[in-house]
């Protein structure tokens, strides 16, 4: 029976046990094993009890639940040849050779580096004797799928990825909540929202609460944003709004590329609109809890396309990362796909930013 591991990697985002219970209970419907890999890398490269074969019951529940159950690292071993190579011995002891990881862009890149090199590592295994010519020869190739478990959605060729829409329905709920005082009070709020290099989280906020002002790393505020923003804010005073939201991205940047601060904000609105200004800085809120409906059935869909892809996959197959566009459950070529990724930060990195917007939109890359 051929040997299907699992894992979760890197950031958690809410919805990745959701894939990984479609992951396991598919592998068993097809008639193979499942094994989860525990805290992501360094279970694959501690091995042993990190490595537990899966039946349909340990699942059970995962679909409601937040966050990873199985666990999640970042694993500086496996970024070195060596810990890769360890963790390709404990596979092939446990005769895992294909892998479907649920990650960001650093897990996915990690699994198709241990791919290509996976030949030459089972080379050295035998060399230095760790193990025998028989027990590498029935595992040749090791097979790589990537899920996309970010919350976010800064993954390049698909629309949404696992997690984005649990934390965007979490922060409009802490949006509302900051949004009801702000309204009694009359006061103005400068919220700052996750989102790494990618303004995702907080465009789509913005749209979602009627935020009157926000800062994304993708378009960055230009010479005289102050002035701007601020007859934005006075302009909607004026037609009465008794309340002000700012939404800034963490990474959010000036044409200059110097990152712009909530504090920095606060004391324009302070100072310039004198409008009594508070920060919220939402943090880790936004990864945690239930996630919402859609990040349920986007990990169910491809979790069961992953194992397809898994059994459908040829030596020659370059790995692919499933993903999701116009609505419909897709593979792309997950080095491609995570290319492109980079290449938004770099053209943001050398100030051309319309290529940096058409590069996150997903359509582009068709
Ligand atoms: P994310 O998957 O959320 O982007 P990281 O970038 O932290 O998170 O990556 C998670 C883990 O993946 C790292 O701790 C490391 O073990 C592994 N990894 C990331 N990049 C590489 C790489 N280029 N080569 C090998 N392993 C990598």
């Amino acid at each position: 029976k051929r040997r299907i591991g699992v894992m979760t990697s890197g950031g958690d985002a809410p919805g990745m046990n959701g894939a990984v219970r479609a992951v396991v209970r598919m592998t068993l419907h097809e008639n193979c094993e499942s094994f989860a890999i525990y805290e992501g890398y360094d279970g694959l490269v501690k091995g042993g009890d990190m490595i537990k074969e899966m039946h349909w019951e340990d699942v059970r529940g995962f679909l409601s639940e937040g966050g990873t159950l199985i666990g999640t690292a970042r694993c500086p071993a496996f970024t070195e040849r060596n810990g890769r190579r360890t963790a390709a011995k404990n596979m092939i002891v446990k005769g895992i050779d294909a892998l479907i990881i649920c990650g960001g862009d650093g897990s996915l890149t990690g699994a198709d580096v241990f791919r290509e090199e996976w030949p030459s590592l089972l080379d050295e295994l035998v060399q230095g004797n760790e193990l025998t010519a028989e027990q590498v020869a029935p595992f040749k190739h090791l097979n790589i799928v990537g899920l996309v478990g970010s919350i976010d959605n800064d993954l390049s060729m698909t629309d949404a990825t696992i997690g984005c829409y649990s934390s965007l329905a979490r922060i409009c709920e802490a949006i509302d909540s900051v949004d009801t005082t702000a309204t009694s009070h009359q006061r103005a709020f400068v919220v700052e929202t996750m989102g790494r290099h990618c303004g995702w989280l907080t465009l789509m906020a913005g749209v979602a609460t009627g935020s009157d002002f926000i800062f994304i790393p993708e378009k960055p505020a230009e010479v005289g944003w102050q002035k701007n923003m601020l007859s934005i804010i006075k302009k909607h005073r004026a037609l009465g709004k008794r309340k002000t939201i700012v939404i800034v991205a963490e990474g959010a940047i000036d044409t200059n590329l110097n990152k712009i601060t909530p504090s920095q904000i606060k004391d324009i609105l302070t100072n310039e609109a004198h409008l009594d200004t508070r920060v919220t800085t939402l943090g880790h809120v936004q990864r945690g809890g239930q996630p919402a409906a859609y990040d349920r059935l986007l990990a169910t869909l491809q979790g069961v396309e992953a194992v397809k892809a898994v059994l459908e996959a040829t030596p020659e197959t370059p790995s692919p990362v499933i993903c999701i566009v116009e609505n419909k459950i897709v593979r792309r070529p997950l080095l491609e796909a995570v290319a492109q990724t980079k290449k938004v930060a770099e053209a943001i990195e050398a100030k051309d930013f319309d290529t940096a917007m058409l590069l996150r939109d997903a359509e582009f890359a068709e």
